[in-house]
């Protein structure tokens, strides 16, 4: 499930690719992704239109189409590619926008991926985001109070109306580097801890991005993330800092993982 790395690495890659190109026309293999528009008002309305600007909120990108701003949002999986040769969809096509250079991007192999196509001066409302943990603007104080509340701490970092764009995997690895257990609750952490908590965030998330994320993404040229996890997914094997097994369980229904030895 791509998160804010991930989001942000098929930004940057897909931004000098399709940033000032006109969409000549476009195919919809499968429209109950589209959830704002029929097909045919969904090609009508873009036909025409040109990339002016392409931007991250949260997880989702959003690519200003002049009147419109198309929100795609990946939710499970899905992979954005450009082509600098339009391919002919196939079955793993949902949306293919052609522009009038004879390139294209694809979105393909969705799951449960959605498109909204907004106006665009309606388009800003439908944020409904929470802080973004990259922005200079998010201080350890904004966090702080973005964290605060009950619960566990896994929970907290992954919710979306507080803070945007971290969910299960890179909530793990900030954890991990921040030397805290996943299902430590909220209310429990020393001033300290929240201050380790706010620098590992920010610093595990921009090195995910500089790595073009988890090993499983690929951006819009196909190329693979490259970031090396230390805990997500690696119950059993010897953690990197100590060697302990790392532990895998589940919390609240999704997979987690920790160092015992590592994480208090
Ligand atoms: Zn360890």
């Amino acid at each position: 499930m791509p998160e804010l790395p991930e989001v942000e690495t098929a930004r940057r890659s897909l931004a000098r690719a399709v940033v000032g190109k006109t969409v000549e026309r476009c195919v919809v293999r499968r429209p109950v992704a589209i959830r704002t528009h029929s097909p045919q008002a969904f090609s009508r309305s873009i036909r025409g239109a040109t990339i002016t600007d392409l931007v991250r909120h949260g997880k989702s990108l959003w690519f200003a189409l002049g009147r419109w701003v198309l929100v795609f949002h990946y939710k499970l999986a899905g992979v954005v590619r450009f082509h600098p040769v339009s391919p002919g969809p196939d079955a793993g096509t949902t949306l293919l926008l052609v522009f009038t250079d004879g390139s294209a991007l694809e979105f393909r192999d969705l799951q449960l991926s959605s498109f909204h196509l907004l106006p665009a001066g309606e388009a800003g409302s439908a944020a409904g985001d929470g802080i973004e943990p990259l922005a200079p603007a998010t201080t350890l104080e904004v966090f702080r109070r973005a964290l605060a509340g009950r619960g566990v701490v896994k929970d907290a970092l992954s919710k979306q109306d507080r803070i945007a764009g971290i969910g299960n995997l890179w909530a793990h690895e900030i954890l991990f580097q921040a030397r805290i257990r996943p299902d430590r609750r909220v209310e429990t952490l020393t001033p300290d801890e929240t201050r380790a908590l706010y620098r590992k965030t920010r610093e595990v998330l921009r090195r995910a991005v500089e790595a073009g994320g988890e090993p499983d993404f690929e951006d819009a040229f196909g190329r693979k993330g490259r970031y090396r996890l230390a805990v997500y997914g690696r119950a059993g094997e010897p953690c990197v800092a100590c060697g302990t097994r790392i532990r895998g369980g589940r919390l609240h229904g999704r997979p987690t993982f920790y160092c015992p030895s590592c994480q208090a």
